[in-house]
């Protein structure tokens, strides 16, 4: 696959490196991408020739340590995770980006503390702004200087979340359609969904 030079101006993103990676969901490739600006890693997961295509399906994932790697019933991450990977994996070609913004980009231990919040009652927004944090801190110009590193022309994005179509888009990246991650609710995730559905504008 060919993998365009960094250029500015930009959040400075720049390949590392690609290797195969088979997986439950698929063969993909797993590609690194470091940020300058925020000192971070990024991780790809990619099928197919995606240098010049059009309408590529991608997913924007951002990190949930509690959700995608415990299993945390409190969110829907790991099913909207799972379900990209599985699109993906079915599909000739795809991209999922996994973005290192836990928390909606309140880190790990605030998002925790917000949790705490929530155990005496709070909504997910509310336990954000009561810390002292915007509902939502995640951005999408990294991610998006990495699908131009791609080469992708434009992305059919995996997502139920507006905000999302409109971060990429005024970060420059052609969104040609939105394909939606349905995910079933269960007992402890029910209140956080439609918190997201009321307040945050997705569509559930
Ligand atoms: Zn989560």
């Amino acid at each position: 696959m060919h993998v365009g030079e960094s250029h500015s101006p930009g959040p400075n993103v720049r390949f590392v490196a690609e290797a195969r990676l088979p997986s439950r969901y698929g063969d993909f490739r797993v590609l690194a991408f470091e940020c300058a600006e925020d000192g971070l890693d990024y991780g790809v997961m990619a099928r197919g020739e995606l240098f010049g295509a059009e309408n590529v399906p991608v997913r924007l994932h951002s990190e949930c340590f509690t959700g995608d790697v415990m299993g945390s019933l409190k969110c829907d991450c790991r099913d909207q995770l799972e379900a990209a990977l599985t699109y993906v994996g079915n599909s000739e070609k795809g991209a999922v980006l996994y973005l290192p913004q836990e928390g909606r980009g309140i880190g790990l231990a605030n998002k925790i503390r917000a949790y705490a919040l929530q155990d005496r009652g709070l909504d997910t927004v509310e336990a954000n702004i009561a810390l002292g944090f915007p509902d939502d801190l995640r951005r999408y110009d990294t991610a998006a200087e990495i699908i131009r590193l791609l080469g992708i022309r434009s992305v059919a994005l995996l997502t139920n979340n507006p905000a999302k179509v409109a971060g990429l888009a005024r970060a420059g990246i052609a969104v040609a359609s939105h394909i939606p991650l349905q995910t079933p609710p269960n007992a402890h995730n029910a209140f956080y969904l439609a918190t997201k559905r009321d307040k945050s504008g997705h569509r559930l």
